[in-house]
């Protein structure tokens, strides 16, 4: 089979697809949805009954283990907290380290390993990533496009916020891919919502645009300087913990404190859902009402007046204006150097956010598309743009297929994306697994799939005399540079003690087009069961972290624990090490999780500072042959 592929957009033309298009995607915190680009207008696509847009990015596990998405997945949160999960972007590519703080409010049970690893979510036996769960609601847009345009999709522009690190883009990727989706590219939000508005879209335009996006839960703003069509992120503010639910909350406050009787009733979990339900209604209500009334219960009849509503909304307003003013700043700018302000964002909807807006900007923000669609709506000119079907884009000469190196375990570590424009240079930091590692192997790859044995090896070379560290002390930075004819410059340097190797590669040196067109075909199809193998090889290499954690502890802390005690971790431990060779995942994230359960009181006992229960930091296979 020849294959034919676009190497400058770096994707795959199926001769037996029909329509050739390629859908625009707004994963959002709170609410996703997807576009096209239909007879040259952008449109988004509403669900099966015609007449939603936006899908709830909300999960619902029902008892058979099904996974329901969307408004079916939302209206369980007042009966089935606990098995219904929203928000699972802000899990995206974080450690739980990073998640403590915001977790609090989930009914929903994450894990906490005690280390850097990835989060992930458990119900019932199983453990979810948050890449998993985003690609179930990926996974419903698709289909939700494919029965509009009565035909198969495979290939999407996905967004994500300004804000998003090298991991959580990854994340995003990789959530794509498990969707069935080849992920074309990754653009920022307010790029998005700036093409909407046609910004971008001319090559003599030279602007500075303010793009202000109130969420359900996020808010970010970011300052864009946008000539020849390039667009630059001068600044980007925000608060990942401020949006639309914190107004619904407040508006609930205010009547608990207005009605008597009502804080000891809605102790009622399904009576407190109902009741935050009603408090987004009257919200959204008084967006073109002046007056919100209501029945709760019998006993209770709810009001809220617009004037009530705006001093609620005034507090976070002021924050979000704060933010601005440092953007702002940051940019180095000033307020009368921003040629346009868009809002983007279920959120600005609220006339009262408009006109503190139009006051600080001076200017009337563009609000003329619906600011919940524009991002989506852009993302599908993104992709109009990489179809080809506007001549008049100029298209950068980009990466053809992803490259990286290969960490513990056999696994791809993805460092240059697939369609990164070129020249381009990204980096990530390493460190060891084994005490005492003196040198490191790194093996550099080329593809798309998730183990190294099914990508193309480019070439290896060895850091040498590294000085001896416990395991997980090293901080081994790895620099890739691709310049723009292909030739890829990976650096190796171990940052305690300055040791650095280099090697240069012909990324494109051997290989055809038909060739990379079928390694792409591959890891689409591919995708579930590679992330099956990843998800257990990750589990695997952080179970023998902390089964080799757990020997140093039991030998550390023999005086303080008693015989009993020490029993059990043992016997937790096997079970672990049956797990293992079980190759089960959830069996072995389980028993980390009892495991650990039990150990962390007694590691909190102790005095010793050097319990760290597992390694941290990804880390590179060991190459025990080159160890002397
Ligand atoms: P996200 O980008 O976080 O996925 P959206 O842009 O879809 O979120 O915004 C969702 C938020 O917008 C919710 O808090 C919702 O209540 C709020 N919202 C939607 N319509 C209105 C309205 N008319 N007035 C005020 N808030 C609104
Ligand atoms: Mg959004």
């Amino acid at each position: 089979m020849k294959i034919p592929i676009d190497i400058k957009t770096g994707s795959v033309k199926k001769e037996t697809e029909t329509k050739d298009i390629i859908v625009g995607i707004d994963l959002g915190t709170t609410n996703s949805l997807v576009a096209i680009i239909e007879d040259g207008i952008p449109s988004v696509i509403k669900d099966e009954s015609g007449s939603e847009v936006l899908m709830p990015s909300v999960l619902f596990f029902n008892d058979d283990g099904k996974i329901i998405t969307g408004l079916e997945a939302k209206k369980q949160l007042i009966d089935h907290p606990a098995r219904t999960i929203k928000s699972v972007k802000r899990l995206m590519g974080k450690s739980y380290a990073d998640v403590k703080d915001f977790t609090t409010g989930t009914a929903y049970e994450i894990i906490d390993s005690g280390t850097d690893q990835l989060v992930k979510i458990k119900m019932d036996d199983n453990f979810y990533t948050p890449v998993e769960l985003s690609a179930e609601i990926l996974k419903s847009l698709k289909s939700r496009a494919e029965k509009y345009i009565g035909s198969k999709i495979s290939r999407a522009v996905i967004t994500v916020p300004a804000y998003f690190n090298d991991t959580q883009r990854q994340a995003t990727r990789d959530a794509g891919k498990l969707a069935g989706l080849d992920v074309l590219r990754i653009i920022n939000e307010p790029t998005a919502a700036s093409l909407a508005y046609g910004i971008g879209l001319n090559m003599d335009q030279n602007e500075i645009v303010a793009v202000y996006d109130l969420g359900g839960g996020t808010f970010d703003i970011s300052v864009l300087h946008i000539e020849n069509g390039i667009f630059e992120v001068l600044s980007t503010q925000g608060d990942t913990d401020l949006g639309g639910d914190d107004i619904d909350n407040d508006i609930l406050q205010h009547w608990v404190s207005k009605n008597k009787g009502l804080s000891e009733k809605i102790v009622d979990f399904s009576l407190y859902g109902k009741l935050l339900f009603m408090a987004e209604e009257a919200k959204i209500h008084l967006s073109h009402h002046d007056l919100y009334a209501a029945t709760l219960t019998i006993d209770f009849q709810l009001t809220l007046t617009k004037a009530e509503f705006y001093i609620i909304c005034k507090k976070w307003v002021d924050k979000t204006i704060k933010a601005c003013e440092s953007a702002i700043r940051d940019a180095k700018i000033s307020v009368k150097d921003i040629h346009k302000v868009i809002l983007v964002g279920g959120s600005t909807r609220n006339p009262y956010v408009k006109q503190r807006l139009t006051e600080f900007f001076g200017m009337t923000p563009h609000d003329e598309m619906n600011p919940d669609e524009a991002v989506a709506l852009g993302a599908a000119i993104q992709a109009d743009i990489l179809a080809g079907n506007r001549k008049d884009m100029l298209l950068l000469d980009v990466a053809p297929l992803s490259l990286g190196i290969e960490t513990v375990g056999g696994l791809m570590d993805v460092i240059i994306p697939r369609n990164s424009k070129i020249p381009h240079k990204a980096g990530r930091q390493y460190t060891t697994s084994v005490d005492g590692q003196k040198n490191l192997k790194i093996s550099v790859f080329q593809g798309e799939r998730d183990l190294v044995v099914n990508n193309r090896k480019l070439g290896e070379f060895i850091l040498k005399d590294i000085p001896p560290m416990p395991a997980g002390l090293p901080k081994i930075d790895i620099h890739f540079l691709i310049d723009a004819d292909g030739i890829l410059t990976v650096k190796a340097k171990e940052l305690r003690s300055d040791t650095e190797a280099r090697i240069e590669i012909n990324a494109s040196f051997g290989i055809s087009e038909e060739k990379m067109a079928e390694m792409l075909l591959d890891s689409i199809q591919h995708a579930k069961e590679d992330a099956d193998q990843k998800a257990l090889i990750e589990s695997t290499v952080e179970a023998q972290n902390v089964l080799l954690a757990t020997d140093k502890f039991l030998i550390q802390n023999q005086d303080i624990m008693t015989e009993t005690e020490s029993e059990k971790i043992r016997e937790l431990k096997s079970l672990v090490e049956n797990a293992i060779e079980q190759k089960n995942k959830n069996l072995i994230e389980s028993g980390l999780k009892n495991l650990n359960d039990f150990a962390a009181p007694i590691a909190q006992r102790s005095m010793d500072s050097l319990i760290s229960f597992s390694l941290k930091g990804k880390s590179l296979e060991n190459t025990s042959d080159q160890k002397s």
